[in-house]
């Protein structure tokens, strides 16, 4: 007896079917089933048994061992014999068995959206295909998304993280939140204006805790929306800030990222020469903040050191090549990237960097049209807006003003108060010793985070040398150490439910003032940024909430977009990033 399957086993959890019959058809089940024998009257409620008709209904259900399950009901249409009623025939419904119009019974229904909501449409249908139980790519997903619609998981929400994410990378952003309680996303916007932010915090009013990173387009939506509530400063983002502030600031300082090796780490290089004494730290700027001015001047003399630096890696670079040196012995003993140098190998002079492109789009994109039109007399803001927005254009009044400031200034006095800057100036750069290694900005702030326990024998090296040889290095260092060390949070254990916050932000204040004592400009910048946002911050230090589960939805995100190949609509994104309402347990019999 081949048909020997478990009989009513078969069938969808369902007092209205009765199992007549099983058949194996080709590869696949066919199941067979009666309908109820009487039903309800939709309208009146009034149970008939007058069938006016049958037919049979066809719906796709469970595969069973691989293969397609056809199940076969035999449903009937029905007389309404309450007299009064405007229903004359109704059909059988078979609650909790399938949809009023569905293919599929709801069981099924509920695999192809944990398949859809898992996979998404390709890879789901060539799934479902292969177990038996076939849905194409648009059905997959229409089930995905309209699960994503019946959630309530933004309405229970009160602690959330929200943060940005890149639909195209660098150029438009969406906005994605986080119920930091519960770990989950609750929505994901189209974009990452104030107003969308604004208009969704006031949708949710329940919501009285807002973790987000800086003090920017979100703190500003959630002052305005919902001012009662709470928000926090994300810890990783501030010590992050910290970093590329003390990257810029070590950037001014290139000529002493010059670190001496030990001859065990130079095992072809010559013999070291004699250590010659390191440059004395000259005094660093006294500003306390950065007028537009001085921050051009910044800019420009970051640059001008970083060719200056290059230009002396070049010279070495070709004295040593001229010695008939292998390039990787070189590579070696300069303590850089051997593709670079393979570059100049045949270079006579050191080669232009290669200046990043403006997003097009940009103010930065408009400065040479600007200038132009600037020199030509045309200096009318809203009238200069008007000329680049025709001309795609596509940022703010402010943005545009910002770039064109430093000319409106009056060339003459802005160009004086941008050469008497007290920058340090740096002593002759001589790179002609092999055994100097030169540091970039970006690895000596990376450094300056890393405690010492943790780092390697060469990096403590460099560490040490920077702390005698670059200014405010030990400084800095200490000051991110310590700011580090007020914004860990150890998580509450049951004996210490909460922390001191008192302590804290004390801390945190005696930090600032350290800070502003330091009479770096940009670190002083820097501490007058928390001081504008202080509330937010010091709830950083005293709040447990942070923005790292943010950050791994965020990733989610992106691997999502990576798996449809960047074509996946921002609907579809948040329906497979928000969790799957819970779904009543079809799967499984009483
Ligand atoms: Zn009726």
């Amino acid at each position: 007896m081949p048909k020997a399957l478990p009989g009513n086993d078969l069938l969808p959890p369902s007092p209205l079917l009765r199992m007549t019959d099983v058949e194996h058809s080709g590869p696949n089940w066919i199941v067979r089933a009666d309908g109820p024998p009487h039903a309800a009257c939709p309208t009146c409620g009034r149970v008939s048994r007058s069938r006016h008709s049958a037919y049979v209904r066809t719906l796709k259900d469970l595969p069973a061992v691989g293969a397609v399950v056809s199940l076969n009901i035999r449903v009937s249409r029905w007389r309404c014999v309450a007299p009064a009623c405007a229903v004359r025939f109704f059909a059988d419904r078979l609650p909790g068995v399938a949809d009023l119009r569905g293919r599929r019974t709801c069981r099924a229904n509920v695999v192809a959206r944990l398949i859809g909501y898992a996979l998404g449409g390709r890879a789901g249908e060539r799934l479902t295909t292969r177990i038996g139980l076939p849905v194409s790519n648009d059905t997959l997903l229409r089930g995905v998304k309209q699960g994503a619609r019946l959630t309530t998981a933004a309405a229970q929400a009160q602690v959330i993280g929200v943060d940005e994410w890149a639909k195209r990378k660098g150029r438009t952003c969406g906005t994605i939140m986080v119920d930091l309680e519960r770990h989950t996303v609750i929505d994901v916007l189209d974009e990452h204006s104030t107003e969308a932010v604004e208009q969704w915090l006031v949708a949710h009013p329940a919501i009285h805790t807002i973790c987000r990173d800086r003090n920017g387009r979100y703190a500003k939506a959630a002052r305005r929306a919902a001012p009662a509530a709470q928000q926090v400063s994300d810890r990783f983002h501030l010590v992050q800030n910290l970093r590329e502030t003390i990257e810029r600031e070590l950037a001014l300082h290139r000529a002493y990222l010059r670190v001496r090796m030990t001859a065990h780490s130079l095992p072809n290089g010559p013999p070291p020469a004699p250590l010659v004494d390191l440059p004395v730290c000259p005094p660093v700027a006294r500003e306390r903040r950065l007028p537009p001015a001085r921050r051009l001047a910044t800019q420009t003399e970051i640059g001008r050191q970083l060719r200056q630096t290059d230009q002396n890696l070049f010279d070495t670079f070709k004295a040593l090549q001229a010695t008939g040196a292998p390039i990787s012995v070189i590579a070696q003993q300069l303590g850089c990237n051997r593709r670079r140098l393979d570059k100049w190998t045949t270079q006579r002079t050191l080669p232009a960097r290669q200046k990043r492109h403006p997003p097009p789009g940009s103010a930065e994109a408009f400065r040479e049209y600007l200038r132009q039109r600037w020199d030509a007399g045309y200096r009318n803001g809203r009238l200069l807006f008007d000329e680049i927005h025709a001309l795609g254009y596509a940022g703010t009044h402010k943005t545009l003003n910002k770039l064109v400031s430093p000319w409106r200034r009056g060339n003459v006095a802005f160009e004086r108060a941008a050469n008497e800057m007290t920058i340090p100036t740096p002593p002759p750069a001589v790179l002609t010793d092999p055994t100097e290694r030169q540091v970039s900005p970006h690895i000596a702030a990376a450094l300056l985070t890393t405690p010492r326990p943790e780092l390697t024998g060469p990096n403590a090296q460099i560490v040490d040398a920077l702390k005698a040889g670059c200014p405010g290095y030990a400084v800095m260092r200490s000051l991110m150490m310590g700011f580090r060390a007020i914004l860990k949070q150890s998580p509450p254990t049951p004996a210490t439910t909460t922390r001191t916050p008192i302590r804290t932000v004390t801390a945190l204040h005696r930090w600032m003032d350290r800070a502003r004592a330091t009479g770096i400009a940009l670190i002083q910048n820097f501490e007058s940024q928390l001081q504008r946002d202080i509330l937010a911050v010091e709830a950083a230090v005293t709040e447990r909430w942070s923005n790292g589960p943010v950050e791994g939805q965020v990733n989610r995100l992106k691997m999502l977009k990576r798996q449809m190949y960047g074509r996946a609509g921002v609907e579809l994104l948040r329906a497979r990033l928000i969790p799957l309402p819970v779904e009543p347990t079809v799967l499984q019999r009483e």
